[in-house]
């Protein structure tokens, strides 16, 4: 039985103000205990969300790392820094980081191994372009990208530390989302390709979020796809309101 994991992506939004009372929110708020609810702010405010949000079952982490420890990385952020500050996911290979600072599937790889290696866990974001979709290639581009993020990895560790997040690029902060029906396609495409990799069991044991303009009037069609497991969520995490609704959708 996999446990939804709905996380909140807030991108390079939100002041102090905002993300304070976002939290306070959070705290207060009565999702369901069969939910893993998750929030990824800005660095400058990541240390803060964490104490903020200590001692409830909310996970925070960061939206991507650097792999080296240490070094003259000016304006970047170790992933052994995230940890060190008590954040206990990263995002890597969010479709921004992708296509606007230009990451590659071999730099991708380098951030989630360092994230596991220092004892965090990962949602590693899949997703082809509108070109690569109506080029018919959305699943060569969707497994390549898996592939690269999962190879070699240890099942278990796979099943208990890493996420998939499927988002399509064209769906993301445009409005559009992709249907149920699409969602389920490629989703069912992943998870067939980790039984592939891994085995039936690890497959079936992967949480693998969507994510594209997932909102609280299309939430409920999604997940209820078989191998939809939870929403990474941009907009609609920004206000408190209707991240709540989409945490709180089934209880
Ligand atoms: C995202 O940033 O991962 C995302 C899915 O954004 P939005 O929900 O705004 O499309």
């Amino acid at each position: 039985m996999r446990r939804p994991f709905i996380a909140g992506n807030w991108k390079m939004h939100l002041d102090k103000q905002a993300v304070n009372s976002f939290c306070d929110s959070l705290r207060a708020s009565s999702h369901s205990d069969g939910v893993t609810v998750g929030v990824f702010p800005p660095f400058v405010y990541l240390a803060h969300v964490v104490e903020a949000l200590a001692g409830t079952d909310i996970v925070v982490g960061a939206q991507t790392c650097r792999p080296e420890e240490h070094g003259a990385f000016t304006g970047e952020v170790a992933a052994v820094q995230v940890k060190d500050v008590g954040a206990s996911h990263v995002l890597v290979g969010h479709s921004e980081r992708r296509h606007v600072m230009g990451e590659t599937d071999v730099e991708i790889r380098a951030r989630l191994d360092a994230a596991l290696a220092c004892g965090l866990d990962v949602v590693l974001c899949v997703g082809e372009t509108l070109e690569e979709r109506e080029a018919e290639r959305t699943g060569e581009v969707v497994l390549g990208q898996l592939d690269s993020g999962v190879t070699g990895l240890d099942g278990g560790e796979l099943v208990s530390r890493v996420t998939i997040a499927y988002e399509p690029v064209w769906a993301i902060g445009t409005g559009l989302t992709a249907t149920p029906e699409q969602a389920q396609e490629v989703h069912a495409m992943i998870r067939s390709r980790l039984a592939t990799a891994f085995s039936d069991e690890i497959s079936q044991g992967v949480i693998i979020q969507y994510g594209g303009s997932v909102k609280p009037a299309n939430v409920e069609a999604l997940m209820s796809c078989p191998d939809v497991d939870g929403a990474l969520v941009g907009g609609a995490s920004l206000a408190y309101e209707s991240f709540a609704q989409l945490i709180e959708f089934n209880t």
